[in-house]
């Protein structure tokens, strides 16, 4: 972090930058707001000196990595997104020597399948945006906010080992981290790196396809590599699947407690980066990077509508991993330069939508990703339409590229989701023109499907993590804890905060 001096009633006293943000309300000057972390030699004048301003003493601390004690088999790691990667972490530096199970290749050649995918249309369906090393994050934004308090000092601990594997400091101290795809995918493999150096081991390719019982308690775990099969001792399995391993979900029906959990589903919606910036920042537009927003509305029948992980200067990406099922997403580079910001924009949705059976939701998402491939042509591009033609306006506005990976085809969206998502979409855009100017602009474009912003199932578990199986530890997204890059690995780490203090 940036260390700088500060000058206190004649005294130099060092200080590091905690938190920068930009005050860019309306009608006030542009302001950059920094929070500081200063340590003085006599506390008594430096509190004199702070009169009147605001301040919190907060005591020494950091993270205090948990250490497991005794004999005990290598617990199993299941999926390697930011939940698997943390709890491996954390588990490798408390000595016990992790195995990850990652059913994806590692980073780079995830990469080549990823580009392949959207330059031909040939899918790998084990190694994809959803699938492979770093999970559903290494293809993202790389937004590293979270709302989960960071009392533990769990937050600080992730973004300073991103910061320790390549990723900018800045990343410490910004309201609204961001890494950004490219210089992710270098933090992901260097973790890797370091469980590796302290006794881990790596498995890509190894897709779990079982977890072996005794008397109610994990015995072992199954998992398929290059066709052949192969059976891991252990009584302990971290399981960090993410959202969009629905035959594992299927797999582990019979053998934990799970319930279904509401979530939302509708477009990625594209506008011009410099009419966002300019919405947003006005006059100083320029002078600052490319600008965010979150917005939402309840609509007239009750329904939420918000916009979600969005991605400014970003892209919007084929993040399928099915066959013959497709699904958009949005991703950035760190520099956030892309012609055009995009967002999510969802519709909540609650079981009367989709039915009460388990999976019902996941076949509801996986009903729309069907109808969504059929409706791009079945060639793997994106239906898309204007706003302007989903609305009916015929207001001049400039025209929009799209920027899906795999190209774009026009269609009506009616023909893709049930009017109750349309309806509350098109309540949502009208009002959101009424927050960012020029929100609903006719030319501004839609693709879709956006199904997977959350998972549809959760794994129960009680309060020391552990699911109804014993030994059995769901995180992350797919466990239905956690939601984004930050929360997920938190989540891996309490698991195993919770493990090492078993007995
Ligand atoms: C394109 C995109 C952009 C995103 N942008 C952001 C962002 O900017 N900021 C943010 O906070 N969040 C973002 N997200 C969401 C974020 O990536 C997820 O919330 C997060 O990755 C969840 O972490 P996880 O570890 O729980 O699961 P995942 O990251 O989904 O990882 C699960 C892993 O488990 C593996 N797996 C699944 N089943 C098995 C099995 N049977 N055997 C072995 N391995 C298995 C998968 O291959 C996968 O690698 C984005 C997601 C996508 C797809």
């Amino acid at each position: 972090m940036p260390s700088y001096i500060l000058n206190i009633f004649g005294s130099a006293v060092p200080f590091t930058v905690y938190r920068r943000s930009i005050d860019a309300r309306r009608g006030k000057p542009l302001r950059f707001v920094y929070a500081v972390d200063i340590m003085p030699k006599d506390e008594h004048t430096a509190l004199r000196a702070l009169k009147g301003m605001k301040y919190e003493i907060i005591p020494d601390g950091g993270y205090v990595c948990p250490v497991k004690r005794g004999a005990f088999p290598r617990p199993v790691v299941v999926g390697f997104g930011p939940a698997g990667m943390f709890a491996a972490l954390l588990l490798a530096k408390a000595g016990a020597r992790p195995i990850v199970l990652e059913r994806g290749k590692s980073v780079d050649e995830r990469v080549k399948s990823v580009e392949l995918f959207w330059r031909t249309g040939v899918l790998d369906t084990e190694s994809n945006v959803q699938f492979g090393e770093g999970g559903a994050g290494s293809f993202s934004d790389g937004k590293l906010n979270t709302l989960v308090k960071d009392k533990n000092y769990r937050g600080r601990f992730v973004l300073s080992t991103f910061v320790s594997h390549g990723a900018p400091e800045d990343i410490m101290y910004d309201a609204k981290p961001h890494i950004g795809t490219d210089l992710l995918r270098g933090c992901v493999k260097g973790i890797r790196e370091e469980i590796i150096s302290l006794g881990g081991e790596m498995v890509f390719g190894a897709r779990m396809t079982d977890i072996v019982t005794e008397q109610g308690r994990v015995s072992a775990v199954k998992y398929v590599k290059n066709g052949e099969e192969t059976v891991i001792e252990t009584d302990t399995v971290f399981l960090g699947i993410g959202h969009s391993a629905r035959d594992t979900f299927r797999m582990l029906a019979d053998k934990v407690n799970m319930e279904q959990k509401p979530f939302s589903v509708g477009v990625r919606i594209e506008h011009p980066r410099r009419m966002i910036d300019t919405s947003q920042y006005r006059e100083h537009a320029d002078a600052l990077p490319a600008a965010s927003y979150k917005l939402s509305h309840q609509t007239s029948a009750g329904r939420g509508v918000y916009t979600f992980c969005m991605c400014p200067g970003g892209y919007v990406v084929n993040a399928s991993s099915e066959e013959n099922r497709l699904v958009t997403n949005g991703m950035s580079y760190r520099a956030r330069d892309g012609i055009n910001s995009n967002s999510a924009l969802l519709v909540g949705l609650t079981p009367a939508d989709y039915g009460t059976g388990l999976f019902d939701g996941m076949m509801f998402q996986q009903h729309l990703e069907e109808k969504a491939f059929a409706l791009g042509g079945a060639d793997w591009r994106a239906p898309c339409q204007t706003v302007g033609s989903f609305l009916g306006i015929k207001k001049e506005s400039a025209s929009v590229t799209p920027t899906f990976s795999n190209g774009v085809r026009e269609a009506d969206m009616r023909k893709l989701f049930p009017s109750f998502i349309t309806d509350a979409l098109s309540e949502g855009l009208v009002s959101f023109g009424k927050k960012i100017n020029d929100f609903d602009m006719s030319g501004a474009v839609m693709t879709a499907a956006e199904s997977r912003s959350t998972c549809p199932v959760r794994i129960l578990r009680d309060e020391n993590g552990v699911s109804s199986l014993a030994g059995l530890y769901p995180i992350g997204e797919g466990a239905g804890y956690a939601g984004g890059i930050m929360s997920a690995a938190m989540d891996g780490m309490k698991a195993v905060e919770s493990y090492c203090k078993m007995e």
